[in-house]
């Protein structure tokens, strides 16, 4: 799960990491109420989405610049109102971009020096690893192509958890001294506790700076979550922005289904998630593109297999449906009563091939047969992915 700059900052906060003073604002009333908490005097408009590089974004209408440096309060209000329901395009939106809903406010701070900060979790070594950089501000990953040796990684051990030499290292490598080496290993700490603590999956302060007065400051913010472990924290569960997700992914979690909406054209519905995945490459395998990752599961209900299809249909880029079920717990005639009271419901126009094997295959077969919808069967995965991509070809 993500989470907007605001929201992290005011995470990094609670945790000691320093960030410029800032206020949000979700309507144009709000800004003055926002505003009036900050000091006058430069300040930083800031698009809240769930994608950076905004900066060097540029909204739908032709405004540049999903951030922007801003000399009064007065000019910040202009601006954030430009910003304010207006659809941002940056590198990493795609280029539908997306809506502004929240414009944040921030005091606008001196950069002295911009620095590069992360932590994520390594999967090879299976630790968090600290990732720093003197080259702040840019994209990191050019940086790491272009210019790995300006790379530092320092690999924790949970067990441990970050010992001090460590942070020295990090320190010594972004060539900190005196005021700021200190402010620096405070913030540097606070942000592993932080990490730590929320279960998170990644933290990026990009850029970290110094300012002329010897501060260290978190400037830019993004957190992500580890889904699975925030059953463990309800108050950051409560800060999910659900303008930022697909809609057909947050319908999916009400039903408890795992949906994961993919680009292509032809629609899967399969129990497992092992099973899910073959069914994605052996579709590739033909030449076609799945449209999406489902798995029902493996005690799938009536009611989540309506769900599932309904979601499927709902998918206007889906122009053909390969349901595929192997009934190892799954009863085969679940499945298929599911997919026949679905498209009761709402219709199909779409060409369907179904291939089911296992627990109660008969009854399902006899259901989908009695119910006269057009369909097709596959006897083997191979010869059901062969014919959905011949279909929708
Ligand atoms: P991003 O483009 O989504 O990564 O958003 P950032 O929050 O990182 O802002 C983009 C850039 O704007 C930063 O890399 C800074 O160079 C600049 N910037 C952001 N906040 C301030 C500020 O308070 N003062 C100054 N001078 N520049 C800022
Ligand atoms: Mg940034």
């Amino acid at each position: 799960m993500n989470i907007h700059e605001y929201q992290a900052k005011a995470l990094f906060e609670k945790f000691g990491v320093p960030v410029p003073k800032g206020a949000p604002a979700k309507t144009p009333e709000d800004f003055i109420t926002a505003l009036t908490e900050l000091p006058d005097g430069p300040t930083m408009v800031k698009s809240q989405i769930h994608a950076g590089g905004r900066g060097k974004g540029t909204f739908t209408d032709g405004f540049k610049g999903g951030v922007k440096f801003c000399k009064t309060k007065h000019d910040a209000k202009e601006i954030a109102g430009k910003m304010l329901g207006n659809t941002l395009v940056t590198a990493q939106t795609g280029p539908a971009g997306r809506k502004v809903q929240t414009v944040y406010f921030t005091v606008a701070s001196d950069i002295k020096k911009e620095y590069y900060l992360a932590i994520l979790l390594d999967r090879t070594t299976s630790r968090p690893v600290i990732v720093a950089s003197t080259e702040g501000g840019v994209e990191i990953e050019k940086v790491a192509h272009e210019t790995p040796d300006k790379i530092t990684k320092i690999f924790v051990d949970p067990a441990y958890g970050l010992a001090d030499f460590q942070v020295r290292e990090l320190i010594f490598q972004l060539g900190l001294t005196g005021a700021e080496a200190k402010n620096a290993g405070k913030l540097i700490r606070n942000l592993y506790t932080m990490f730590w603590e929320t279960d998170a999956a990644m933290v990026e302060v990009n850029p970290l700076i110094t300012t002329p007065t010897g501060e260290v400051l978190a400037l830019d913010a993004k957190v992500s979550f580890d889904d699975n472990a925030l059953f463990r924290h309800p108050d950051i569960v409560a800060l999910r922005d659900l303008n930022e997700e697909d809609s057909k992914e947050i319908e999916a979690s009400k039903y408890s289904l795992n949906y994961i909406a993919l680009d292509g054209n032809i629609a899967c519905l399969v129990n497992g998630a092992g099973l899910a995945m073959s069914t994605m490459d052996i579709i590739k395998h033909f030449g076609g593109t799945p449209a999406n990752f489902l798995d029902v599961g493996g005690g799938a209900t009536k009611e989540q297999v309506i769900a599932a299809f309904k979601i499927i249909l709902g998918d206007p880029n889906v122009k053909g449906i390969l349901v595929n079920i192997f009934g190892g717990i799954m009863d085969c005639n679940v499945i298929a009563t599911g997919i026949v009271a679905a498209v009761k419901e709402v219709g199909l126009q779409l060409p369907l091939v179904v291939r089911l094997e296992g627990n109660n295959v008969a009854a399902g077969k006899a259901t989908l047969a009695a119910s006269g919808l057009k369909l097709v069967s596959g006897d083997t995965m191979a010869d059901a992915a062969q014919k959905i991509v011949k279909l929708v070809a």
